[in-house]
């Protein structure tokens, strides 16, 4: 009788959001009981994203979730933010108060045991990441099996310096704290939600075999649109020479 993973992705229509659905998709498909709220960072519910998630034949809920024009022109953007807000919103709605929520975002990798690992958390789990930052890895240190510290390359003042993809919350503690929420505020985002659920450092359960597994990692793919961009420039710098 395995529990619901609510596998929470935020994407973004880009050259590289089909690849990069279709990657993650290939990991989910492995997964059992997996619901896989896929949030999209746009103004509508996109007919061609319908089409390739149905292919798939995960159990999925499609949400249209843009970000607000007032940050559209920010230098720094709350990227997933509107997003994984949307897919909050969806599970309060629907009153789902079992099961476990996982921010997971479409350009990750995830090893087939973070699942296993997170499925039963019982209020908040965390792991490490691997490829964050200058460290190179971000997560929590533990000591005979509790968490009592954190390493990450960029604390800037944070309570819970930890990257999205290093947490588990399950739904029943979530729904003790209606006031769940996620600041639009970029390097902010993990921070906040965890206070926002009342976390305390006796309270996390450390997976990955006391954390010292890399289970998943930040990968990043390369965007393209400004090497795009310069051709096109070129292009037309040929053209008027
Ligand atoms: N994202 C989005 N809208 C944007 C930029 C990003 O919905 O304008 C999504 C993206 O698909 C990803 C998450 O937000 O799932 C985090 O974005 P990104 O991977 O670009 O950030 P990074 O991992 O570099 O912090
Ligand atoms: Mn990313």
């Amino acid at each position: 009788n395995l529990s619901t993973i609510y596998f929470v992705t935020p994407t973004y229509p880009r050259r590289e959001q089909v690849p990069e659905l279709t990657r993650l998709a290939y990991t989910l498909l492995h997964v059992p009981r997996l619901h896989w709220i896929v949030a999209n960072d746009h103004n509508a519910c996109n007919p061609y994203l319908d089409t390739l998630l149905n292919r798939f034949g995960i159990p999925y809920t499609h949400l249209a979730s843009p970000m607000p024009q007032r940050f559209h022109k920010a230098e720094s953007k709350p990227r997933g933010v509107a997003n994984r807000r949307a897919a909050m919103q969806w599970l309060r709605q629907h009153n789902i108060t079992t099961g476990v929520l996982y921010f997971g975002d479409d350009d990750n990798t995830y090893d087939l045991k973070l699942f296993s690992e997170i499925r039963d958390t019982k209020h908040v789990s965390m792991f490490p990441v691997g490829l964050i930052a200058n460290y190179g890895i971000s997560g929590p240190v533990v000591c005979k099996g509790k968490v009592i510290g954190f390493l990450d390359s960029w604390v800037a003042g944070r309570r819970w310096p930890v990257d999205m993809a290093g947490f588990a919350v399950s739904l029943s503690y979530m729904a003790e704290h209606p006031n769940a929420s996620m600041p639009y505020k970029p390097g902010y985002e993990e921070d906040y939600f965890l206070r926002s659920i009342g976390l305390t450092l006796d309270m996390i359960e450390p997976k990955g075999s006391n954390c010292t597994e890399i289970l998943v990692w930040h990968t990043q793919t390369k965007n393209h649109e400004r090497t795009m961009v310069k051709l096109n420039h070129e292009y037309l710098d040929d053209r008027s020479n």
